[in-house]
């Protein structure tokens, strides 16, 4: 059996699967390997699976599947496997941290302390606490992120149409009560049909005024001239994300506009993550093997 690892993993998974056969990072080996390793920057097209006949295993490291044709894969018999449930702390550490970072003037008083100025009594802070934060989407990531934010002191609502009930968060059946309700709003669903652009000018005039949004889902649930302009405005105090319409971003509005604090796509990159993903990789290999 040929794996081939078309993406950045932990430097122990080539060791981990060699005992499954052939482990290679050779792109060019596409067209003998059996099952494809991916992370979120191999897109997983028609063409790309046309041109690996003896494919039957594709798993992605990480959660969004939005990569992967899995309409296609499905009609030629490959299945598809995410490692679900691995990244959710790693993520939900980086979306708190985003949150935090904006009330607490990190990156202005960062920055204006090594431009040689001392702005102790422009940089005026809130706290979280007492807050309502807003989950969209409350699966495993949300979930993470609402146990932290509780700890902060936080009220946490949450708008999710497939979720009933929640342990961590209340959940609010209407987008327009949910979002009318927030101080802090945390995306984290999926990129879906039903979610691209679902961040636009219209909801965004139903927010509070001053509202701080953190993007650590997809880029593309978002429509980023609407919250560039928002910012401006001051309609939305601050946006912090780590998520863009392509990795890197070849121009985004939000790179200009104010009180925006950027990140690469790093919401999973823990070196505790990429351990527990190439764990769960191991044993979803080792399930297809034994079949
Ligand atoms: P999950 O499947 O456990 O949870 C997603 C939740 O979104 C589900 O509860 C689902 O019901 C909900 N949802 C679906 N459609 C919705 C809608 N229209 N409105 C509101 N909620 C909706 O997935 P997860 O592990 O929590 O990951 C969430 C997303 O985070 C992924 O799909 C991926 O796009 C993104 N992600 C980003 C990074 C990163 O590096 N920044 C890493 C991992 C995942």
């Amino acid at each position: 059996m040929k794996i081939l690892i078309s993406d950045a993993f932990d430097a122990s998974l080539p060791g981990k699967l060699a005992k499954y056969g052939d482990v290679t990072d050779d792109k060019n080996e596409l067209k003998d390997a059996d099952v494809v390793l991916v992370r979120s920057k191999t897109k997983c097209t028609k063409e790309y699976i046309d041109s690996a006949p003896n494919l039957k295993l594709i798993i992605r490291g990480g959660v969004g599947l939005d990569n992967i044709d899995r309409v296609y894969a499905k009609e030629k018999g490959i299945t598809v496997h995410n490692t679900a449930e691995a990244s959710a702390i790693a993520v939900a550490e980086l979306a708190t941290a985003l949150m935090m970072a904006m009330p607490c003037n990190i990156i202005p008083g960062d920055s204006s302390m090594k431009e040689g100025k001392w702005l102790k009594k422009e940089l005026k802070r809130t706290e979280v606490n007492g807050k309502i934060l807003g989950l969209m989407g409350v699966g495993n990531i949300g979930t993470e992120v609402a146990k932290r934010a509780k700890a902060l002191g936080m009220d946490v609502i949450a708008y999710d149409p497939y979720i009933k009930a929640h342990d961590y968060a209340d959940m609010v059946a209407g987008l327009d009560d949910f979002i009318s309700r927030c101080d802090y709003i945390s995306l984290h669903m999926p990129l879906t049909d039903e979610t691209r652009g679902m961040v636009n000018k219209d909801l965004i005039a139903k927010m509070k005024d001053g509202v701080r949004i953190i993007n650590t889902g997809r880029g593309k649930c978002v429509n980023e001239d609407d919250v560039a302009e928002a910012l401006k405005s001051g309609k939305i105090a601050g946006f912090s994300t780590d998520v863009w319409y392509s990795d890197p971003p070849e121009s985004s509005p939000l790179l200009n506009a104010p009180n925006v604090i950027a990140t690469p796509h790093i919401g999973a990159s823990t070196k505790e993550n990429l351990l527990r993903i190439g764990e769960v990789i191991d044993r979803l290999i080792g399930m297809f093997v034994s079949k």
